[in-house]
């Protein structure tokens, strides 16, 4: 039997074992830092597991790692999901809904934990043939952007063996179910979340000279926004400022004080989505001033975009090709500019994430992430668990 018949026929033995553990992990989502009962479920699987050393209580308490020591010499691989789930009222209809009001695994991070088991449990069946070391890392908190850095600098994950490259997968609502989809260039952009306050004066709505009034402001702030991104950015990296959230006022005849405004500025780069900043920072004052209005600008930046390595590319290509056909690989040119915190891997060392298509055939429309409604396609569970598989191999055989 070749390797990738070893990989296959072993996937095949546990994937009704893996549709059940992702059931009972999306019975009971967890949010971020909170996923105690999801860590103790995947702490008990790799214990059953031959030749595995389990960390748990990482990053905070509810991170865990499983280290397996490849049977010949090769290269030190990490093999990440995030676990934790988001406070969403599920809607899916399935029978294995969420049984905890308000939560919901709406980003597939319950599919993105048992692949990784998944390739846990195969690769320590085919151990004695498994290049180098491999760590099986369970990160809680990514959707509030924590547990990366804590298991990179407080856990020194990266380190003992040191990790040469770094793989992961998500589950992908725009690539058409079955296939693997990779970003040639970023697959998670850099993101910043801005809020303003405009500090006006308020007053009659028939007397507007009389008051600096707020909405008056922010209406030019908005219509003024995308000059920044046409005239002050240079480059042809993609980037975005999009106006989420506005709130001022309460009835017809009054001006009020304050306006609020909030939004999101993403690029590929944490420059640009800096100077992005500092120029919306400029248009508001200037805007303010102009009325007499004052402001406060805050701004939450600091992750890191996700970009994928090219020769790391070409391996999971490669790997996801043999063991799906070429015709179930999409490579996708162009950037997204989602956020995740996989950055803190892939910013120290070489390391691909792929997208496992999620978009059901004769739906018109793919179900979004976080959308209450949103469901894995099981079947990536046992495609992904193939394809993390054989990219360790392929890794070492360059
Ligand atoms: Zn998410
Ligand atoms: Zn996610």
């Amino acid at each position: 039997m070749t390797r990738e018949e070893q990989i296959k026929a072993l996937t095949a033995e546990i994937e009704e074992e893996l549709v059940q553990i992702r059931r009972c992990i999306h019975r009971r989502p967890e949010i971020a830092r909170e996923e105690r009962e999801t860590a103790a479920l995947i702490t008990k699987e790799l214990e059953k597991l031959e030749g595995l050393e389990v960390y748990s209580g990482l990053a905070g308490g509810t991170g865990v790692m499983a280290v397996l020591k490849g049977g010949l010499p090769g290269k030190c691989v990490i093999v990440r999901a995030d676990i934790d789930a988001l406070p969403v009222q599920e809607q899916s209809g399935v029978d294995f809904a969420s049984e905890i009001e308000g939560k919901m695994h709406a980003c597939g991070h319950d599919a993105h934990a048992t692949w990784v088991l998944g390739a846990a449990k195969v690769l320590s069946k085919m151990r004695e043939q498994v290049p180098g070391t491999i760590k099986f890392i369970f990160q809680p908190g990514e959707e509030v952007s924590f547990g990366a850095k804590e298991l990179i600098l407080e856990d020194h994950v990266l380190e003992n063996p040191a990790v040469d490259c770094a793989l992961a997968a998500h589950v992908w609502p725009t690539v058409k179910a079955g296939t693997i989809g990779i970003a040639q260039r970023y697959a998670f952009g850099c993101p910043a979340t801005f809020q303003i306050n405009i500090k006006g004066k308020g007053g009659h709505g028939a007397m507007p000279h009389l008051a600096i009034n707020p909405i008056a402001i922010a209406g030019r702030i908005c219509a003024q926004a995308p000059t920044i991104l046409a005239e002050k950015i240079i480059g042809l990296e993609p980037r975005v400022l999009t106006f989420c959230s506005i709130h001022a006022g309460t009835t017809g005849n009054i001006i009020p004080d304050n306006c609020e405004i909030m939004g999101t500025i993403r690029s590929t780069d944490m420059d640009v989505t800096q100077q992005i900043a500092r120029e919306l920072e400029a248009l508001v004052k200037s805007c303010c001033e102009f009325s007499g209005a004052s402001y406060d600008f805050s701004l939450r930046a600091g992750l890191y975009p996700v970009r994928n390595d090219p020769k790391m590319i070409e391996i999971c290509r490669r790997s996801a090709a043999k063991m799906l056909g070429e015709e179930q690989v999409e490579l996708i040119a162009e950037d997204h500019l989602a956020a995740d915190n996989f950055s803190e891997f892939s910013r120290r060392v070489p390391a691909v994430y792929f997208y496992a298509g999620n978009w059901a055939e004769g739906d018109a429309e793919p179900i979004s992430l976080h959308n209450p409604k949103f469901n894995v396609d099981e079947r990536l569970l046992g495609h992904v668990t193939q394809v993390l598989c054989e990219t360790v191999f392929e890794l070492n055989q360059d």
